[in-house]
This record gives structure tokens, C-alpha cells and sequence, in this order.
């Protein structure tokens, strides 16, 4: 399951028509099955130890060309650019003591994206729905 996610972004990468270099790859790597939503300092972080020749522009050109091709979904949530390796349609659901951004599943077939908007002339190309509160675990720690 994680190999054949971690394929479809290596072969997103090759979509995209970026070389497949170390760093690219362990770009795709680190956010393959990430369910934090990192931010692409937070990737940079991580990645930085590993590859001390990694610049915040490799992340971003990597992310970038990911996100044009649908490898990956951009996320604007708590004043920061996110990105989420899950690109199946899903809600968020973001704690507001910990700031944790949980996927959502969506229940077999619902179909969001085909709601109408109430405003005339809106044309839907997709719903995203953000649940806010306090996580299990901030909640049980209260
Ligand atoms: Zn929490
Ligand atoms: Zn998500």
C-alpha cells in the first residue's frame, strides 16, 4: 500500500518532467502517507539533515510541479500553504489547540463535488469542508 503510494508520486514526479534526483525523490518519499499536511518548511526540515545541499527552491519547484499535475493538493489552513498527499476528494477536520489537520473520509457515495452552490451562477468544481474543534487527544488530555 505505502510502496505503490510512494509510485504514484515517483511517477508523478516523471509526469511532471522533473529528472528524478535524490532529493526529488526524497521529497515524494517524505510526503507519500504524510496525514500531517506539512508545510513545505516543515518537509525542508525534515529533509535538510539528509541532504545538506537541499534548498527551500527544490522543495518548492517539487511541490509546485506535484500540485499542477495533481499529485498532490495544495491546502491553504491556518495561515499557511499545506500539502496533502491524499488527492481522493476528503474533508479536514483541524484541531484548535493543537492545530493537528485530520483527513475526513468522505461516506461511500457522497458526492460533494456535484452540489449545486446557493449562489446564482457559481460554477462548483469542488466542496471542501473544514470541521473545527478539539481533536481526541486534546480532548482527553483536557
Ligand atoms: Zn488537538
Ligand atoms: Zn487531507
Amino acid at each position: 500500500m505505502v510502496l505503490s503510494e510512494e509510485h504514484r508520486l515517483v511517477d508523478a514526479l516523471k509526469r511532471a518532467g522533473l529528472k528524478l534526483t535524490p532529493q526529488r525523490l526524497a521529497i515524494a518519499e517524505a510526503l507519500t502517507g504524510d496525514e500531517t499536511h506539512p508545510t513545505a518548511q516543515e518537509l525542508y526540515a525534515r529533509l535538510k539533515p539528509r541532504f545538506s545541499s537541499m534548498s527551500m527552491a527544490t522543495i518548492y519547484n517539487t511541490l509546485g510541479a506535484l500540485t499542477k499535475i495533481r499529485g498532490c493538493r495544495e491546502l491553504e489552513m491556518g495561515g499557511a500553504t499545506r500539502f496533502d498527499p491524499n488527492v481522493t476528494p476528503h474533508d479536514h477536520a483541524v484541531c484548535e489547540r493543537c492545530g493537528a489537520i485530520r483527513d475526513v473520509e468522505l461516506e461511500s457515495g457522497e458526492a460533494p463535488d456535484s452540489e449545486p452552490c446557493p449562489l446564482p451562477g457559481f460554477q462548483v468544481e469542488r466542496i471542501e469542508r473544514v470541521y473545527r474543534g478539539v481533536c481526541a487527544q486534546c480532548a482527553e488530555a483536557a
